[in-house]
């Protein structure tokens, strides 16, 4: 027999394994081409992309988390940084293509530390320090708003529609979205609290984005139920029920035997005179308006139609609570309970025939606590991206309120950054500097990329913006326009704080994260997570030729 010594298995036959430099420089490679593929979007100038899913769907949109996510992305570590951008829109709401951006520069940048041998739980370490510092710098630079900084608020609107399917119409919803949130805005124990969940982006395809309109109130998707109904009502009294106007087979012996036609009649009488009493329930209270979130019966319909009584059916729950907040009404699940003082009121309630649809306009609150804001536009595609560019606006200007911070853009606070962690770089020894220096110089990434996607020579503007901020200039920021320097905040480039922090924190986080994995394990499962199809021969290294994918 011979004495060679057998190999020993340790993992399931089909486990793929890449373990130190490979592991690493796989990982980095995906990150970095995740950060690639959104960062021609970033800014005004930015260029938009067209994605087609299985189906044919196509999405035109310029908004980072939307890319990441129709891509359909499936490489482990280009995955992770998918996520930077999904924590980046639940957070803040805009700012993904940066944070996507920064966290992919910043592992570019490791990877020449890296290569200099530096060791990588030095490089995290250095990072993490790198980060609280850009934290405690970005909150002194900052500046304060409040809600009635309607300028800097418009500001901030405007910004971030800038250079989405919404920039001809910029103004008038950026109007709009200061409009809806003073509306919304409440202050509880001089607390200022606001909600996007109470500014409701409705979309409608058939009309120009000018036409877009802020409604004081609730647009159900919803006709009136019955069409001898008042197809409108001023000065509406509102009844919110959330029970069936019907009856319920419960209260109606279950089996019925009818042995002559009379009783037939009987029964039929009987049912009709406790809709009759349900109806007139309604009308006692002195409603001429009711949304129901169930059921209404045909013979109730026809009741409330003769009182000239306006009704809707089926209303989501989410309207009842939102038409609750914006009429003052309350929302009754037992019609006995009904008065006066649950009533919402709203100057107007109306069907309106918009596009091919019958919808129910509940407008003109008098203190809408919840709005509308119905977003028009010639295609799908445009509404759609008009949709998500005042989404951007509406979560920026409530993220800079709810912190009362806001800096400037055009890339002026990632330049202080820099130049500000390089100064924090040389009060460390060693190969920590090294790390905080490449930091540092990944916060760049953010001008310079808003230059190349201006058609604009990155290297002179980067010079000329780096004196700038070396001469205390900490708002200047690169003008996409001209190329020139200019004051971003002069010239209205305004941002929630928010924005910059959570990006630097998730972008770092992530790094850092990806960094300190050395060893990377994939079952041989379908859900394995193995090497996606795709990936560039060069960043295969150390898999066994001729794998599975
Ligand atoms: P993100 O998904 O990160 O929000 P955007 O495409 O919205 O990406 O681009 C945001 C960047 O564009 C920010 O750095 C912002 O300061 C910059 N920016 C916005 N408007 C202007 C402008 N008018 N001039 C220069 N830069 C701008
Ligand atoms: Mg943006």
């Amino acid at each position: 027999m011979s004495r060679e010594v057998q190999p020993i298995f340790i993992l399931p036959e089909g486990t793929q394994r890449t373990t130190g430099r490979n592991a690493q420089r796989t990982n980095i490679m995906a990150a970095k081409l995740v950060a690639e593929t959104v960062r021609t979007t970033l800014g005004p100038k930015g260029m938009d992309k067209m994605i087609v899913d299985s189906m044919g769907d196509v999405t035109v949109t310029n908004d980072g988390v939307t890319i990441l996510e129709e891509m359909q992305i499936e490489h482990p570590s280009a995955k992770m940084i998918v996520e930077v951008a999904k924590t980046q829109e639940d957070e803040v709401g805009d700012g993904t293509t940066t944070a996507v951006v920064i966290a992919g520069e910043l592992l570019k940048n490791a990877e020449v530390l890296l290569d200099q041998e530096v060791h990588p739980t030095v490089i995290a370490r250095g990072y993490r320090l790198a980060e609280a510092k850009a934290q405690e710098i970005l909150r002194s630079i900052a500046e304060d708003v409040k809600i009635t900084d309607r300028d800097i608020l418009k500001k901030i609107a405007m910004t971030a529609m800038t250079g989405k399917g919404a920039e001809n119409a910029k103004e008038t919803l950026a109007d709009m979205t200061i409009k809806a949130i003073e509306s919304v805005a409440e202050e509880i124990d001089g607390k200022m609290i606001i909600e996007k969940e109470h500014i409701q982006i409705e979309k409608k395809v058939g009309a120009s984005v000018e036409e877009s309109e802020l409604v004081k109130g609730v647009i159900l998707d919803k006709e009136r139920v019955h069409s001898g109904m008042p197809m409108s009502i001023k000065n509406a009294r509102i009844a919110l029920v959330d029970s069936a106007v019907e009856i319920k087979n419960t209260e109606i012996d279950a089996k019925i035997q009818i042995t002559d036609p009379s009783q037939m009649q009987a029964f039929i009488d009987q049912e009709e005179k406790m809709l009759r009493a349900k109806v007139d329930k309604i009308v006692n209270s002195g409603a001429n308006v009711v949304i129901c979130q169930k059921g209404i019966d045909d013979i109730a319909q026809h009741f409330l139609a003769k009182k000239g009584i306006y009704a809707v059916r089926r209303a989501k729950q989410s309207d009842m609570e939102a038409l609750s907040r914006a009429t003052g009404g309350k929302i009754v699940t037992n019609l006995d309970d009904l008065s006066a003082d649950d009533l919402g009121k709203a100057g107007v309630v109306e069907e309106v025939k918009v596009g091919d649809e019958e919808m129910t306009y509940v407008k003109e609150c008098k203190n809408p606590k919840s709005v509308t804001m119905l977003i028009r536009g010639g295609t799908t595609h445009v509404v759609d991206e008009v949709k998500r560019a005042i989404t951007d606006a509406v979560g920026d200007v409530i993220a800079a309120l709810k912190i009362g911070k806001v800096v400037a853009g055009a890339g002026a606070p990632e330049l202080e950054l820099a130049k500000e962690l390089r100064k924090y770089a040389e009060t460390l020894s060693g190969r920590e500097q090294l790390a905080v220096q490449a930091f540092a110089n990944a916060m760049e990434v953010i001008p310079r990329t808003l230059a190349e996607n201006a058609g604009i020579d990155p290297i002179d503007s980067l010079t000329e913006l780096k004196s700038a901020h070396d001469k205390k200039q900490k708002w200047a920021g690169i003008d996409v326009f001209s190329g020139k320097v200019m004051d971003a905040w002069e010239r209205g480039v305004i941002e929630p704080l928010k924005i910059k922090t959570q990006a630097i924190s998730s972008a770092s986080e992530v790094a850092v994260m990806i960094l300190r994995i050395d060893d990377v394990i994939a079952g041989s499962g379908k859900s394995g997570g193995g090497m996606p199809p795709g990936m560039p021969p060069g960043g295969m290294g150390g898999m066994p030729p001729g794998m599975e994918m």
